[in-house]
């Protein structure tokens, strides 16, 4: 089998050209080609010369997951349905706004931790994704996007912020999240600045120390309750790391942080946690930390059992942070009519873990 340079970082790129016979430089011009200029074809890399394109052509691949459908919502919001193999197929989301535009990216095929709210985590768990298979994601974004992007006022390129939020939990894929933020990150690839790459987690404490210290991105946390009782239920991983050591690990991971806060997501739920009770008690909660906090209306799903909250509640909810102090944003809803909001990714995932087959496309109707 052929190698995936896609699979590489800089470092894993300069070690297959030392393989080959090649010169460290050779790394970067590769990088380059793949990357910036989103060429699969060593043929058409134009500074090589032809004795290494074939012998490249002979040794390795640049293989992107394929493409299955391709979507775009009247508000402009983009998602890919993507193959990787055996049945199984993983989302893309592009949210174009007017100064920034943001590609959700999916680490796992499925998800294991099952948080009761989450669609994705009622599929069960496939498997990690790939180097390959999750900067795959970018690169076809990115090519895509590149082919009818006109330079806006405050921006130069269709994507200029990276949410790992799509399925799965990054940080249960660490090393295949970390070279792939290594990539978004490097200029001779996507150079995404820390600040604009947020990784999104249900609360992996061991592997948010590991990554302050190996690739400190934005953090965002699922908090999602204001205690340990509801958090123990909506996000089961709470009984393992619960709230109190998670804060911990946030004040830790702010001492690196490119950003010098965390945000906190809290998925807005009817009669669950959107009381103004549980406002008051989730700012005693985080007051002490450097934060922000994003309120996600809820998508609902078919046999979902929760209930979106009102948008009166949603803004008395929003309301008690605010007086207190707190940094609040409610997000807004987009790409509903494609069923790319927060947590209805829809890939097709054959679970391996607990659950028969079953896709939230299917699901959904
Ligand atoms: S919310 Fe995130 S961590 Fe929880 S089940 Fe869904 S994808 Fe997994």
């Amino acid at each position: 089998m052929s190698i995936n340079l896609l699979d590489f970082d800089a470092k894993g790129l300069t070690s297959f050209c030392a393989e080959i016979g090649e010169k460290p430089f050779r790394a970067r011009q590769l990088l380059r080609w793949i990357h910036r200029a989103g060429e699969a074809d060593f043929d058409a890399m134009s500074d090589l010369a032809k004795g290494l394109r074939e012998k490249l052509s002979a040794a390795a691949v640049i293989e992107p997951p394929k493409v299955i459908s391709d979507h775009t919502a009247p508000d402009g919001t983009r998602k890919w349905l993507l193959s990787v193999g055996a049945g199984n197929g993983i989302e893309t989301v592009y949210i174009p706004e007017t100064s920034r535009g943001t590609l959700c990216i999916s680490s796992q095929v499925g998800c294991a931790l099952a948080c009761a709210f989450c669609s994705t985590g009622r599929q069960g768990f496939n498997r990690n994704l790939t180097v390959a298979e999750i900067i795959g994601q970018l690169w076809w974004a990115n090519k895509a996007l590149t082919e009818t992007f006109t330079s806006e006022a405050g921006r130069e390129r269709p994507i200029t912020n990276i949410v790992m939020m799509g399925m799965g939990e990054p940080l249960t894929n660490f090393e295949n999240v970390v070279t792939s933020l290594d990539l978004m990150l490097d200029d001779n690839a996507y150079g995404l600045s820390r600040r604009r790459v947020t990784v999104s987690t249900s609360g992996i404490i061991p592997a948010m120390d590991r990554l302050r210290e190996r690739c400190p991105v934005a953090l965002a946390v699922s908090l999602h309750a204001p205690n340990d009782a509801l958090r123990d239920q909506l996000v089961p991983i709470n009984r393992k790391y619960p709230i109190r050591e998670l804060l911990g690990a946030c004040e830790r991971y702010l001492q690196s942080a490119p950003r010098d806060f965390i945000t906190f997501e809290y998925v807005m739920l009817d009669g669950v946690n959107d009381s103004v009770a549980q406002a008051r008690e989730l700012v005693q909660l985080v007051r002490d930390i450097p934060c922000k906090l994003n309120l996600i209306p809820f998508n609902p799903f078919p046999d979902s059992g929760f209930r979106r909250s009102s948008a009166n509640a949603v803004s008395r909810f929003r309301d008690v942070l605010m007086e207190a102090g707190l940094v609040t944003t409610v997000r807004k809803t987009r790409g509903d009519d494609i069923a790319a909001a927060c947590g209805q990714l829809a890939g097709k995932v054959l679970d391996k873990t607990r659950r028969a087959p079953r896709s939230i496309a299917e699901a959904a109707g």
